[in-house]
């Protein structure tokens, strides 16, 4: 394999090191292949929000296996998921079921395209939609316009429509519009950022973006692959009070399978091939053994308190910011929800920029620290961690207990 990994993160080049091989995993707990346990802190980059192998769970994919895999047809199960989507995301009349984030952010950008007739796309630097080209485009500090590809192997032609505008600064969303007037067809955003680390924007900003985005027809694309289910039953869009046009979900709708989603008003869904003429297909989109999986896991969340989640995410943050000051280290601990990430910055982040002010060396050892104390944390100062919300108040006591000895661990 490139690498040794199917996905770059896994790599661990960022810490140094050898990246961990798992073998297994059960609720909270994970295991590498040496036999070594750690807590979870990663669940998968988002989907394990229940913890690992939920019993509810494994019985509706073992139900789903026992009567094949794919069809080529619907089935009801997808129905169920779909009415299951509509009851966290009222204000969607219609989804469409992928296989992935990253198909269901590329998806989106042909229908915002074809929807408002213009060409051209506004993201955010710092904001990751997937892997597509059209997206693929880094912050060139210097040139807060024009998109530089971001990977190799991107033709300047994909990227030529793509605009880069600053996370939570709506100034530098008016500028982009001014600029190219009734060329835009949409923006795309993070409604709270978890690829940069975890950076809430103002609720102020997100509205704003919505008014703006609806005054000047230009479709709104709320990326809820990692914040859907996280931080409520439903999207983070509830949080600021928005409803975007188009809607990307991913991650926690599989519960660890492959699925990805994207939705809307009628208006725009109805645009997407078979009723209209966006084509976007799929030979295994809606796969029974996927949607038994995401609708299982929907189904446990739903009899969560989401209050519980905040409070995970604010115990973990409070014991960050306590060990951390007891022995000496600068952190900014983000969270929102089940979403926690410390920066070794004695900055505010709000931003990339303010993101990229980190001691991702100081994030490596704390990385290497937490390891050998059994936490297993995402390898990267800009990843988030993704707090399973099935965690116990002994659970709990447990983590913080292994992020102080992590510390103290660091000397
Ligand atoms: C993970 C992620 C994606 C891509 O999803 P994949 O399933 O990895 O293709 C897209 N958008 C956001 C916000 C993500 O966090």
């Amino acid at each position: 394999m490139v690498g040794g990994v199917n996905s770059p993160v896994r790599a661990f080049n960022s810490v140094g090191g050898n990246p961990l091989f798992i073998d297994r995993a059960e609720g909270i707990h994970i295991y590498d292949a040496d036999g070594n346990e750690y807590i979870d802190c990663v669940g998968s980059y988002g989907p394990m929000i229940l913890g690992h192998a939920h019993p509810k769970v494994n019985e509706a994919v073992k139900a789903a296996i026992d009567k094949s895999y794919t069809y080529g047809a619907s089935t009801e199960v997808e129905v169920e998921m779909a009415e299951m989507v509509k009851e966290a995301f009222p204000h969607l009349d219609k989804v469409r079921f992928v296989n992935s984030g990253t198909e269901a952010v590329i998806s989106s950008i042909r229908l915002a395209r074809a929807y408002t007739g213009k060409n051209k796309i506004i993201k955010f630097a710092g904001c990751y939609h997937g892997h597509s080209d059209n997206l693929l485009v880094a912050a060139g500090s210097g040139l807060a316009t024009l998109g530089i590809p971001g990977s190799k192997g991107v033709p300047e032609s994909a990227v030529r429509d793509t605009l880069i505008a600053k996370f939570n600064d709506i100034e530098s969303v008016k500028l982009l519009i001014d600029e190219f007037p009734d060329e835009i067809a949409g923006i795309f955003i993070e409604p709270v950022a978890g690829n940069m680390g975890v950076v809430v924007p103002d609720k102020s900003f997100m509205q704003e973006l919505r008014s703006l985005t609806k005054e000047k027809g230009i479709a709104l694309v709320i990326d809820e692959v990692m914040t859907g289910f996280r931080q409520k039953f439903g999207g983070a869009q509830d949080y600021f009070g928005v409803e975007a046009d188009i809607t990307c979900m991913g991650k926690v709708i599989g519960g660890g399978m492959p699925v990805g989603a994207y939705g809307g008003k009628s208006a725009i869904m109805d645009m997407v091939s078979p009723l209209g003429g966006v084509y976007q297909a799929g030979t295994l989109s809606g796969s029974p053994i996927a949607m038994a999986c995401g609708l299982a896991t929907l189904n446990e969340l739903k009899k969560h308190d989401y209050d519980r989640a905040d409070q995970i995410g604010k115990r973990i943050k409070a014991a960050l910011e306590k060990s951390a000051e007891k022995h000496g280290y600068t952190i900014t601990v983000n969270q929102f929800g089940l979403m926690v990430n410390p920066f070794f910055t004695d900055q505010k982040v709000v931003d990339f920029e303010t993101a990229q002010s980190s001691d991702t060396e100081m994030f490596a050892k704390f990385f290497w620290a937490a390891a050998e104390n059994g936490l297993y944390l995402p390898p990267s100062q800009f990843e988030a961690w993704f707090m399973p919300i099935v965690l116990t108040d002994e659970e709990i006591n447990l983590i913080e207990e292994r992020i102080e000895k992590a510390f103290q661990a660091m000397k």
